[in-house]
């Protein structure tokens, strides 16, 4: 995708090898939020692409989701909707475990936050195997919700590779450095 911005917001990602633990290549977006152009084309480049799509729901990913999300769907007219590991919202929930790599984690989501019908787009920082985009997908279903595609700055290649998860289109910005 021939755009020019790219390159600037993948060269604005700091890689920082065996964080958390050895072997993780992790890729680090708080370097990305400190360059104020990368981290404005960043979120124009998701703007551009949502802002008339008919979106009333942009459900971010707890934590770096929330680094995104929120000025996404101020500027496309949605609501943004958390979704957070478990314990950490006071109201009803519904919850989705989902599978990592060593053990599972859990993401949940406000009962009444999200109508049935409504059109929503998942963001988070990063797509690796995809578990996490999977269960929030979930979480949007479960009520009736559309999910119109998900989308990350950050795409491995394998899952660059389909593009697609649990059916649902995957939008990525650039692969890790
Ligand atoms: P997955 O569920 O396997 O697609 O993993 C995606 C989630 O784990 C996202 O919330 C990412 O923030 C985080 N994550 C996984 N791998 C990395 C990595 N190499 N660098 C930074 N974050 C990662």
């Amino acid at each position: 995708k021939g755009d020019p911005r790219l390159q600037a917001i993948s060269n604005a990602i700091r890689v920082v090898p065996h964080f958390p633990k050895q072997g993780i290549m992790f890729q680090d977006i708080t370097t990305l939020l400190l360059d104020h152009k990368a981290f404005k084309n960043t979120v124009d480049i998701f703007v551009d692409r949502y802002k008339d799509m008919n979106i009333s729901v942009v459900a971010g990913v707890e934590a770096r989701g929330f680094m995104f999300g929120p000025t996404i769907a101020l500027a496309i007219g949605a609501k943004f909707v958390p979704l957070r590991k478990p314990k950490k919202l006071p109201g009803e929930v519904i919850a989705e475990a989902y599978e990592l790599e060593y053990g599972s984690d859990c993401l949940e989501m406000h009962v009444g936050a999200v109508e049935a019908g409504e059109r929503a787009i998942v963001i988070d920082d990063l797509v690796a195997t995809g578990g996490t985009l999977s269960a929030a997908i979930s979480l949007l279903e479960r009520v009736g919700a559309e999910v119109v595609e998900c989308a990350c700055v950050i795409g491995l290649r394998e899952v660059k590779g389909q593009r697609r998860l649990n059916g649902k289109p995957l939008y990525i910005l650039v692969e890790p450095r």
